[in-house]
């Protein structure tokens, strides 16, 4: 491999999650579907939370609380309430742009090349070749039985 990858712990993840989501969803259909739904769940619970917190805000007009009484300071949901205004925003235009990818029809065909791809790109980790492979791949000069090899 040409290419030198970072391996701290949150690229770790980031490629563990990666290759999950090509194994789990191999086809153009199955990664539209996972795309839009997670864009739609993000979506969602922001605008849920947007909510809340613009009705507690409104609240807190209403009513004398104390500072002890605020979990969350005002001056806290504010600047959260404008930065999820902006989320929001760039959230729909994802959208905008995830239902042009949506009018797009792929064949059989093609739907196979794309599962033949996934499973290239993306193994089994608990398939034996993998396994093996694994085993291999971490095998250092340390080990004895490498120095066995010698
Ligand atoms: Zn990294």
């Amino acid at each position: 491999m040409a290419e030198e990858f970072c391996q701290c712990s949150d690229c770790q993840r980031f490629y563990k999650e990666h290759d999950r989501l090509i194994r789990e969803f191999p086809t153009f259909n199955q990664q539209k579907e996972l795309n839009w739904a997670s864009i739609q769940s993000f979506r969602t619970l922001c605008s849920k939370v947007t909510n809340d917190l613009q009705r507690e805000l409104s609240e807190r007009e209403s009513s004398d609380l104390s500072l002890e009484e605020k979990h969350i300071s005002d001056i806290e949901i504010t600047e959260a309430l404008d930065e999820l205004e902006s989320v929001s925003a760039y959230l729909y235009s994802i959208e905008a742009l995830m239902e042009r990818i949506f009018d797009t029809k792929i064949s059989t065909k093609i739907e196979s090349k794309f599962k033949e791809i996934a499973k290239e790109l993306a193994p089994d980790p608990l398939n034996v070749d993998r396994l093996i492979l694994n085993r291999l791949f971490h095998q250092t000069p340390d080990f004895p039985d490498k120095k066995n090899v010698n």
